[in-house]
């Protein structure tokens, strides 16, 4: 079995974005030289997600509405900024979205679904942080 790994760093302008990896990872995939098996892509900070979606403008700020009313951003309600940090709201939103993705590669490409897109959520951003890909098949 062949096996390819890479990292890649985003920081992102906004404190909360979606980033469109599609192409990195269908990048990894080719370099990789694997025809057969799966690709794994997950976030690294547990204040990120990798997740699949639309690509459509509309539904990503649709995304981010519904996460600001499960998870507001108001650091007096969570436990968690008692401690050093602010951020709880962003480890609730990335564990609503989840840690990462796997796809099938069949004959060398992505076996995606109708209108599948694979997306980085950064949900405390403006700082580097990274996700892991890797190829595994043959
Ligand atoms: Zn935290």
């Amino acid at each position: 079995m062949k096996s390819r790994t890479s990292y890649h760093t985003f920081k992102t302008d906004k404190k909360m974005e979606f980033i469109n990896i599609t192409r990195t990872v269908a990048e990894e995939v080719e370099k990789s030289g694997i025809k057969e098996g799966m690709v794994l892509v997950n976030a690294m900070h547990i204040t990120a997600s990798v997740f699949i979606n639309d690509e459509e403008s509309g539904l990503k700020e649709d995304f981010l509405k519904w996460l600001e009313g499960l998870a507001p951003y108001d650091v007096d309600r969570y436990k968690h900024n008692l401690t050093m940090e602010n951020n709880a709201h962003a480890h609730l939103k990335r564990t609503v979205m989840g840690r990462e993705v796997v796809v099938a590669v069949t004959g060398g490409k992505l076996d995606f679904g109708p209108w599948e897109q694979i997306f980085y959520g950064e949900f405390d951003g403006q700082r580097p942080k990274k996700i892991l890909i890797k190829v595994l098949g043959g």
